[in-house]
């Protein structure tokens, strides 16, 4: 499976370094849980991708599993992130990514030619990326820090409210079109992305919000980790709407592996098979045509199917795609080609 190494739209190992006990060394070796490791990447030809730095809420861990699993759902978000608690997660976040990359897990890459060149190799390509931004500060002053430390993508809302704007709940059955759409600040955000070349990530944003970067934006709409809300009526997942305007923008979608956002009964049950992953695969090749989907995995964010099990499990991804009739070209695409496309046009390289 060498011939197609993934490179994918999300991970959250960065955050499992920062809560757990797992250190950047660990990674190196075979580790009893999570999702990512380096041995494990190197069995599943798992090469890299966007590695998020995100600030995780205080107490937010409640019994969110068992809500999910209830047949209908609309969990709370928790309150809003001060820029002091954003940033000093933050700045752990790239200090962690550092960490990784001095360890030889990682390469950190800043042009798609580096993660080209890093693909074939023992390191994962990193890209950094920035999972709800109340780092930034609204000068933007940080944006241009961090844009010399690395980052090169950035979602300026995970689902809880920022000064940016406002994600979505963990809803099921429902739309995204729950709340107004970014502040004023928010969009000033969008063009200080633009101008730097960031790519704006907008999983977890809500419909308005989507609506805006669309209006706003000049760069592709990129969907790092979202499925088919015609598949699985998700809060998370993009309506037919929103994927043909990243259509339309020459963007593209993520396939997220959590099993809440894949099911269409919404529940966080990894007991599913190939099949319903397909069925999201097949609707978004649909709508999006075979040159706008990739991969956006969730891995050691979510609950993954249990076929996948952790990254040493995508070649048995890549050979139920292979049965459904997906041909050489289009795997080369959606491992990595699509991805690189369009992270090459969004970096103007
Ligand atoms: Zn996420």
């Amino acid at each position: 499976m060498t011939d197609f190494p993934v490179f994918d739209g999300h991970n959250d190992l960065v955050l499992r370094l920062l809560l757990g006990d797992t250190t950047a060394k660990d990674v190196s070796a075979r580790l009893e849980d999570g999702h990512i490791d380096k041995p494990r990447a190197i069995a599943g030809g798992f090469g890299g991708g966007f590695f998020a730095i995100y600030a995780p809420s205080p107490n937010d861990g409640g019994n969110k599993a068992a809500e999910m699993c209830k047949p209908s759902y609309d969990l709370p978000l928790p309150a809003p992130l001060t820029e002091e608690e954003g940033l000093d997660w933050t700045l752990r976040g790239f200090e962690a990514l550092d960490a990784l990359e001095a360890a030889g897990a990682v390469r950190l890459c800043r042009t798609s030619a580096e993660i080209a060149a890093a693909l074939p190799g023992e390191a994962m390509a990193a890209v950094s990326h920035i999972e709800g931004a109340e780092a930034i500060d609204r000068d933007f002053g940080r944006l241009h820090d961090f844009h010399a430390r690395g980052l090169r993508s950035l979602g300026p809302v995970w689902s809880r409210d920022t000064v940016w704007g406002h994600g979505v709940p963990f809803r099921f059955p429902s739309t995204p079109d729950i709340g107004p759409g970014l502040t004023e600040d928010g969009k000033a955000l969008i063009r200080a992305c633009n101008a730097l070349k960031i790519i704006v990530d907008v999983s977890h944003l809500n419909e308005k919000g989507f609506d805006d970067v669309a209006r706003i934006s000049d760069a592709p709409l990129v969907a790092t980790h979202s499925n088919a809300w015609s598949v699985t009526p998700h809060s998370r997942n993009l309506t037919d709407r929103q994927l043909d305007i990243i259509r339309d923008s020459d963007g593209m979608v993520g396939i997220n592996f959590a099993s809440a956002f894949l099911r269409p009964d919404g529940r966080m049950d990894n007991d599913l098979g190939f099949d319903v992953m397909l069925r999201h695969f097949d609707h978004l090749v649909e709508r999006l045509g075979e040159n706008r989907i990739g991969f956006g995995s969730d891995f050691d964010g979510a609950l993954v199917p249990k076929p996948i099990q952790d990254c040493a499990g995508l070649p048995k991804l890549l050979a139920a795609m292979g049965a459904h009739g997906v041909d050489e070209a289009l795997m080369t695409k959606v491992t990595h080609g699509n991805w690189l496309r369009v992270l090459s046009n969004t970096w103007g390289e």
